[in-house]
């Protein structure tokens, strides 16, 4: 199968700071080619591949993230050649949908932001301009608002093990990794923390304005010996982070449509103390690897079951539930679809 994946532009493929979609793209792409899918990936020239690149930027031009001038120019370099494709499976979000769906060539497009509110209803609108466009989501909570969309399958993101190492044991800390956004809830971790009498890490992206006023006034003043703030970390102290911290909380208060950060803690054998939002109870299973409460401060009394869990069984989950391998298996599985809603034989 002739695939043509059509990356976000605005960081590269994979992302070498924060990001989750590009990582999910990089292991769709290289894990197709792996595969012995023909793979050609749109996305910027930094980007780094096992399928055939092509780009319009030799840069990601983060620094006009959400500017449509150049979120066009690269889709249109790939929708242009969407006839070489057997299909094309857009990430870029509405725009990528908006005109590829229009095309003879089959559109299968990945959701990856959530569907309430203004974006499920440009969602409906796009996709009565251009009802040809078929949609995967990433979790079935994602699809509640918008249950009439052209949705073809649901296929939960995965990540890549050997990157996320297991480590047995914990150094005793709480741990909060996410963008400092009251979705997130570092807040809510802190007040945790602090009921529990446990030290807590915050790890996570604060670089908007929205993100920075969020923390000078709800995290900062809160930050002392036991709640520490190590701003935006690499790859090697998130991971030795999430190895060695005793649970990983993650009070989300938002429709998350999947949460990559769960199974990056899974994976490394720390288990999650998480709020019954999004996509959450779809992604840990309660008692197994971790614990899923209804009201955040219920994590605090939670800890002592999360401390009894078995962490090599954490990493089970991921591998069974979570691996690269299974992604791609079900995105082949939805190209076959694809094709035949849309009578080309595969
Ligand atoms: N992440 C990161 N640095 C941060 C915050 C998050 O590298 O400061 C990573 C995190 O490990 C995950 C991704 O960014 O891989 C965030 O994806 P997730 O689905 O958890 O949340 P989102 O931010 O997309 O809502």
């Amino acid at each position: 199968v002739r695939v043509a994946v059509l990356s976000p532009v605005w960081f590269p493929v994979p992302p070498t700071g924060y990001g989750g979609i590009e990582w999910i793209v990089h292991l769709l792409a290289d894990g197709l080619v792996e595969a012995g899918a023909d793979v050609t990936l749109f996305a910027s020239g930094d980007s780094r591949t096992s399928a055939k690149l092509e780009y319009v930027f030799e840069t990601a031009p983060s620094e006009r993230i959400g500017q449509t001038f150049w979120e066009l120019r690269h889709a249109v370099a790939c929708l242009g050649r969407a006839g070489e494709f057997d299909v094309v499976h857009d990430h870029t979000g509405l725009l990528g949908l908006a005109l590829g769906a229009l095309l003879p060539t089959p559109l299968v497009h990945t959701v990856h932001g959530p569907l309430d509110g203004e974006p499920g209803e440009l969602y409906e609108h796009v996709c009565r301009l251009a009802p040809r466009g078929r949609l995967v989501s990433i979790s079935l909570n994602q699809r509640r608002p918008r249950p009439g969309l052209p949705w073809l399958a649901n296929v939960p993101n995965a990540i890549d093990l050997a990157r996320y190492p297991f480590h047995e044991g914990h150094e005793g800390f709480l741990l909060f990794l996410g963008r400092m956004s009251p979705d997130k809830g570092a807040h809510r971790a802190i007040e945790v923390a602090s009921a529990a009498g446990a030290p807590l890490k915050i790890a996570g992206k604060c670089r908007e304005p929205v993100e920075q006023e969020y923390f000078e006034e709800h995290v900062l003043p809160r930050l002392g010996a036991e709640i520490e703030y190590l701003g935006e970390v690499s790859h090697a102290e998130k991971v030795a982070l999430l190895q060695r911290a005793r649970a990983t909380l993650f009070p989300i208060d938002w429709e998350e449509p999947f949460g990559l950060v769960m199974i990056e803690s899974l994976a490394c054998g720390t288990p999650v103390l998480a709020t019954r939002c999004g996509a959450v109870p779809e992604v840990i299973e309660d008692g197994r690897t971790g614990i899923v409460v209804d009201d955040y401060r219920e994590m605090v009394p939670a800890l002592a079951r999360a401390d009894a869990l078995d962490p090599a069984d954490l990493r089970a989950a991921v591998r069974e539930r979570f691996s690269p391998e299974r992604m791609v298996g079900d995105y082949l599985a939805v190209y076959e679809q694809a094709l035949a809603l849309s009578g080309v034989p595969a």
